[in-house]
């Protein structure tokens, strides 16, 4: 029987970890998604998709494909199934391991606001600027509904659903991005002050250093705090690593 290893995935880590396990014959991989975006980039291996109905469904499932090792490789914002994977890998004693890529640090030239949440964000916002480019995804644009004399341009990868704010323009798009590109974006919108959430990773950071280019103050949505106690990798080099020292590998 091959050792197997339940992704929790839906980011860019996550992807890159299933394409290097698909590689060793020892082991079978599973990745899954939530279904959230309507053409995922669906990673190597086998996939599956949508919620498994809370921490119970999720200990079902990892008993029933009998799971050996878990994964929570989520976006850092993903707090609600980080939580249900700590419940469920310690009620089926399957052995989980998060994966997670450090926050952004802002440097010199940098004008951050860090805020612990959307609706905090939504409350800086009028002290800081008139036009606003928001990156924080297409969920919780509601929060911002009520700002009637604020431009926004929102930029997610599937159009976002009411309640929204009135004077919006939506960018469809997805990382990578670059500095050329989001100098454009921020240019061409007369953009003032950008929101993103503190996701960390290469593939959405251009958009800080253009900030920085551009004297722009961005407002930075500080993250949820993990499940504690859990092991920890910050890369997907460091997540093979401790899947090698799993016992029965
Ligand atoms: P969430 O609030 O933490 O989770 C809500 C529910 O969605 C979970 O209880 C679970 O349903 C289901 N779910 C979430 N991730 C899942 C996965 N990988 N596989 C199966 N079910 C999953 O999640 P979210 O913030 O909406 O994020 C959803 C997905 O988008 C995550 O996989 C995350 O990696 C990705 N993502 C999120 C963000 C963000 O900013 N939040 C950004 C980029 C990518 P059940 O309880 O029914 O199991």
């Amino acid at each position: 029987m091959p050792f197997h290893v339940l992704i929790l995935g839906g980011t860019t880590e996550a992807r890159q970890l299933a394409a290097e396990l698909v590689a060793d014959p020892d082991l079978r991989v599973t990745s899954s998604l939530a279904g959230r975006v309507a053409e995922p980039r669906l990673p190597a291996g086998e996939v599956r998709i949508g919620g498994f109905g809370g921490p119970a469904g999720l200990a079902a499932w990892l008993r029933e494909h009998r799971v050996d090792a878990l994964v929570d490789a989520t976006h850092p914002f993903a707090a609600g199934i980080s939580r249900n994977a700590a419940e469920a890998a310690a009620e089926a004693g399957v052995p989980l391991l998060a994966l997670r890529r450090p926050g952004w640090a802002s440097v010199a030239g940098d004008d951050w606001h860090p805020v612990g949440s959307l609706p905090e964000a939504a409350q800086a916002l009028p002290g800081l600027g008139r036009r606003i480019f928001l990156t924080t995804g297409r969920q919780g644009l509601g929060h911002f509904a009520h700002l009637r004399r604020l431009f926004f341009l929102a930029r997610s990868v599937d159009a976002p659903e009411a309640p929204l704010p009135p004077d919006l323009t939506v960018l469809l798009d997805r990382g990578p991005f670059t500095l050329d590109g989001e100098l454009a974006v921020l240019r061409e919108h007369r953009i003032e002050v950008l929101v993103t959430k503190d996701s960390g990773g290469a593939a959405t950071a251009p958009k800080l250093a253009a900030a920085r280019e551009l004297d722009l103050p961005v407002v930075v949505v500080r993250r949820p705090e993990p499940p504690a106690g859990l092991p920890t990798a910050p890369d997907v080099a460091g997540a093979v690593a401790w899947l090698a020292a799993r016992p029965g590998r």
